[in-house]
């Protein structure tokens, strides 16, 4: 079992102050895999301490400073590639594959995109008689997911120090050894003392302790919604900015007449990626009554042609979920959509036959879902998809809208036609014929799935304050 006890304050590795041990279970074989210390609200402000420290100085460091240091990070993050996705897959439970090919590679998209953003970003406009100048935030505290958890953090902590802001992570407790490995990086690419720094712990624990701490400037959280309220409402009596990145409910929605055969799989795939734990993935088809039959049985199809198996091993396998909760959570959403009336296609309630550990599930298919029932509200974060059938296209909108979450929303079909129905969906991100986003282009919710945006020119331009001048020399 790895053992990493340590946190990453001001630049050195540092014990903690009362911590208690932690041990992140390997979900494919429910052994432990990794030891970390939960931390605690006197490591937080020792964190805190450093940050402000590193903030008088780093905040005052040029773009072309800022810019080196990314490129400067960027080359050890590659040195490391191996070394992350092999941490990610052993901790959450992506087959090795993804976890090298997408999991670990999609941090490094991050700095070299916001890279990008800094080189052209506008820091000062002008404005009527003003000058309006972009300057760095302050101290960020970044709480973050498990499922693609270097996505997330890097999706911060590029920005962040493109920005000139200094910042405090905490990683879920979940996936922490990406996390550790990346304080490693910046410690070998020169960050300065202070500017990263690394605080393992849980919600209650750590993640509270910052949302609450008065010398945090703003808390960059990505996770549920139901902790994303917390978050907001820890924050809120000292009245920093929060972002929030929360949960989602993705629709599918399947033009009339579309061709099935070439649509479908590269939008369903997005159900199957990472065992459904993305909160991109299009899990709710809606399907043109005329073409219920079809799709069922191209869906079905491709369910029951995916391996679910080891993520050690190399191949086109899903892996598990991430741990016991989440297992339990499926679980008891497959059973309340039977219950519930709806029609089990393929898979359902317990693990794929052949196993008898690990948190694996069965691709699952529902078909004659009704937009009321669970399955069809809430976030199941498994490989579960459903489909619900729509007579016209105002009613498939109406439906494709119809949950507490905007996060995104997938269409499938011509993409002339889908490009037309697109601004009708109430949500951040509308991907036509996939379900992959831009690393460069705005990402965040609408509605309960947060606010604010990440990625390229509008992530960094969250991460910045807005200051105007008014009566400096033009
Ligand atoms: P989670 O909310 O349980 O935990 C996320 C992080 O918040 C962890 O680091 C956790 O320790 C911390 N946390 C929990 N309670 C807290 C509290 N009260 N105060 C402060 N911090 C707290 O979520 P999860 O299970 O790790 O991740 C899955 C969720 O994340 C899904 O809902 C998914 O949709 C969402 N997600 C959203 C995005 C996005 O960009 N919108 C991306 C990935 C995941």
């Amino acid at each position: 079992m790895k053992s990493y006890r340590q946190h990453y304050i001001d630049g050195q590795w540092t014990d903690s102050e009362g911590g208690r041990p932690h041990q992140v279970i390997d979900p494919a074989t429910e052994q432990p895999c990794t030891e970390i210390t939960l931390g605690t609200a006197a490591d937080v402000d020792k964190a805190v301490a450093a940050a402000r420290r590193a903030f008088e100085t780093f905040s005052r460091t040029s773009v072309e400073e800022r810019s080196a240091l990314l490129g400067r990070i960027m080359t050890e993050y590659k040195a490391r590639l191996p070394d992350l996705a092999k941490a990610i897959s052993e901790e959450m439970g992506a087959p090795i594959g993804l976890a090298t090919m997408a999991q670990a590679p999609t941090g490094l998209g991050h700095f070299s995109a916001t890279a990008k953003a800094l080189a052209d970003f506008p820091f000062v406009e002008t404005i009527g008689r003003a000058k309006v100048l972009h300057e760095p935030l302050g101290v960020v505290a970044m709480i973050t997911p498990w499922n693609w958890p270097l996505n997330q953090i890097c999706a911060k902590v590029a920005p962040a120090l493109a920005a000139g802001d200094t910042m405090i992570l905490k990683p879920s407790e979940e996936a922490p050894s990406c996390a550790i490995i990346l304080a490693e990086i910046m410690d070998a690419a020169g960050v300065p003392a202070g500017v990263f720094n690394l605080v393992n712990g849980d919600g209650p624990g750590v993640g509270a302790a910052l949302c609450a701490h008065p010398g945090i400037d703003m808390v960059s959280f990505t996770g549920s919604t139901r902790a994303g309220i917390a978050v907001a409402q820890a924050a809120a009596t000292t009245v920093k900015r929060v972002h929030q990145e929360l949960g989602g409910k993705a629709p599918n929605l399947v033009l009339e007449g579309a061709d099935l055969a070439t649509v479908l799989p590269p939008t369903v795939a997005g159900v199957l990626a990472n065992s459904g734990q993305s909160c991109i993935a299009p899990t709710r088809l809606l399907v043109h009554e005329s073409q219920v039959e079809e799709a069922t049985a191209i869906v079905k199809a491709m369910m029951e042609k995916t391996p679910v198996g080891d993520p050690a091993e190399m191949g086109n396998q899903i892996g598990p979920v991430v741990n016991k909760a989440q297992f339990d959570k499926i679980q008891g959403l497959i059973q309340s959509a039977i219950d519930e009336g709806a029609t089990l296609v393929t898979g359902g309630v317990g693990r794929p036959d052949g196993r008898n550990a690990g948190f694996y599930v069965q691709p699952t298919l529902f078909a004659n879902v009704t937009p009321a029932m669970r399955i069809a509200q809430e976030e199941v974060f498994g490989p579960v998809a459903t489909i619900t059938t729509y007579r016209d296209q105002a009613e498939a909108v109406r439906i494709a809208n119809d949950t507490a979450y905007g996060l995104s929303a997938t269409i499938s079909g011509d993409p002339a036609q889908a490009a037309e129905v697109a601004p009708r969906l109430r949500a951040g991100l509308v991907t036509i014929n996939s379900w992959s986003p831009d690393i460069a282009a705005p990402f965040g919710g609408y509605k309960q799935s947060g606010n604010g945006r990440e990625n390229g020119r509008y992530g960094l331009a969250d991460f910045m304050e807005v200051k105007t001048v008014v009566g400096a020399p033009a």
